[in-house]
C-alpha cells in the first residue's frame, strides 16, 4: 500500500510517499533560514510559509516517486500535537486531496511518527522496544508495545532537550537552532571543564524520579556560569568548554535514564529519534553504555530523525493495514497524549 503523507506541525513543510517501510520520496522544505531571523519559530510565519509551499511540495513528492494519484491508496497528515495554524494547513490539504481523489484519510500523532522513523532505517525491527524521543518539544522515554499502543515512562518536567540546546545557544549568542552549533563547538572544548547539574527530578517521598528529566536548572546553571566568568575576567568566554560541558551533562543524563529504563522493563532495544538524536555526545555515550549492557541502540538516518513526512506515512501504513481510518471532520490539536492515539480512528476501510 502506498501512502502519501503531509507533515506541517512546526517549521518544515514535508510530503512523502512510502510503501510500508520503503520510502519512494521524501521532500522537506525547511523554514529554518526564515525563522533564524527571529531567533526561533514564529507560529504565524510558519503557517503562511506552509501555505505557500504545500502545493509545490506535494507535486515534488509525486514526481520524485514517479507515481500518479491512481497509485496512492491513502492520504495521511499529522494532526497533533503541534502549532495549530501550521497543522491546519497540512490537514486541510490532506483532506482536500483525499476528497478530490477519493482516498482514505488518516490523522497521525506526530510523536508516533517520530517513533516510526526507526523502522525506515531498520525495516526488520518489531516491538517491543524503548523509544528515546529527544526533539525540540519533547524528551520522552516511551515503551513501544504495538502499533498505536504506547506507554510513556519518562518525560521532561520543563524544557525539552532540544529546547535546552536552543536556549543555551541563545544565551551564548550562537544563533538558532542551537543543537548543531553547540555540537560542533563542543568538539574543540573540554567536556570536563565545568561541572553542571544534571537536572534530576526529586520525588516527594525522597530520592529521584528514575526516568524523568528537567533541563531548566541546567540552563540557569549555564547562565550563572557565564555571569561568573564575565565578572571574573574580561577575557573572551571559553565558549567551546562551556558548550562541551553542557552537552556532556545532557548526553550523560539522557543515557543513564534510557539505559536504566530499558533494563528495568527488560527491553533489549533502544530506538532514538528527534533532532537531538544527531548529537555526537549522545550517540557516543548511549552506544557505549548500551554495548556494555547488551542493549541494541538504533539511530535512524538523520533525515528521518528531524521532522519529515516519511515517518508519518510509515505510521499511517501500519494503521491503514489494520483497517484504521479517520473521519474527514477530524480536528487538529495543539496537545495530545500519545496514549490517546487510537481516538483518531473511528472507521474501518
Ligand atoms: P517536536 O517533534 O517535539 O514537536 P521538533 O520536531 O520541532 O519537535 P526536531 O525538528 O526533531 O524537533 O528537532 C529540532 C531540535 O533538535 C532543535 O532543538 C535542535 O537544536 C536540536 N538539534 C539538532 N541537531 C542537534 C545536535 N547535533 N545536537 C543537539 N541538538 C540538536
Ligand atoms: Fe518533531
Ligand atoms: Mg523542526
Amino acid at each position: 500500500t502506498n501512502i502519501l503523507a503531509i507533515e506541517t506541525s512546526c517549521d518544515e513543510t514535508a510530503v512523502a510517499i512510502v510503501n510500508n517501510r520503503q520510502v519512494y520520496s521524501n521532500v522537506v522544505a525547511s523554514q529554518i533560514p526564515i525563522h533564524k531571523l527571529y531567533g526561533g519559530v514564529v507560529p504565524e510565519v510558519a503557517s503562511r510559509q506552509h501555505l505557500e509551499n504545500i502545493n509545490l511540495v506535494v507535486t515534488q513528492a509525486l514526481e520524485q516517486a514517479q507515481l500518479g494519484w491512481d497509485r496512492i491508496d491513502a492520504i495521511a497528515t499529522t494532526c497533533a500535537p503541534g502549532l495549530v495554524g501550521a497543522l491546519l494547513v497540512g490537514q486541510t490539504a490532506a483532506k482536500t486531496l483525499a476528497m478530490i481523489h477519493n482516498k482514505s484519510f488518516l490523522g497521525i500523532h506526530h510523536l508516533e511518527g517520530h517513533i516510526y522513523a526507526t523502522y525506515l532505517g531498520d525495516p526488520t525491527l518489531e516491538p517491543p522496544f524503548l523509544s528515546l524521543l529527544v526533539s525540540g518539544g519533547h524528551t520522552s522515554l516511551i515503551y513501544v508495545k504495538d502499533c498505536g499502543v504506547y506507554e510513556t515512562l519518562g518525560q521532561t518536567r520543563d524544557d525539552a532537550a532540544g529546547e535546552a540546546f536552543d536556549k543555551v545557544a541563545r544565551l551564548l549568542q550562537l544563533g538558532y537552532p542551537g543543537g548543531p552549533v553547540i555540537d560542533s563547538l563542543a568538539k574543540q572544548g573540554n567536556p570536563r571543564a565545568f561541572k553542571l547539574p544534571e537536572g534530576k527530578v526529586s520525588l516527594p517521598e525522597g530520592g529521584y524520579h528514575p526516568y524523568d528529566a528537567s533541563f531548566s536548572g541546567l540552563k540557569t546553571a549555564v547562565l550563572r556560569l557565564v555571569q561568573k566568568l564575565e565578572n571574573e575576567s574580561s577575557d573572551e568566554l571559553p565558549l567551546s568548554d562551556i558548550a562541551a560541558s553542557f552537552q556532556e551533562t545532557v548526553a550523560k543524563g539522557l543515557t543513564k535514564r534510557a539505559i536504566k529504563c530499558a533494563l528495568d522493563y527488560g527491553l533489549t532495544k533502544i530506538a532514538v529519534g528527534g533532532g537531538v538524536a544527531a548529537n555526537s555526545a549522545l550517540r557516543h555515550h548511549l552506544s557505549e553504555a548500551s554495548a556494555s549492557q547488551d542493549i541494541q541502540v538504533i539511530f535512524p538516518p538523520l533525515k528521518f530523525c528531524t521532522d519529515n513526512a516519511a515517518m508519518i506515512a510509515c505510521a499511517a501504513a501500519d494503521h491503514f493495514k489494520r483497517g484504521h481510518t479517520s473521519a474527514l471532520n477530524l480536528k487538529v490539536r495543539s496537545r495530545m497524549h500519545l496514549s490517546q492515539v487510537m481516538e483518531l480512528y473511528d472507521s474501518k476501510i
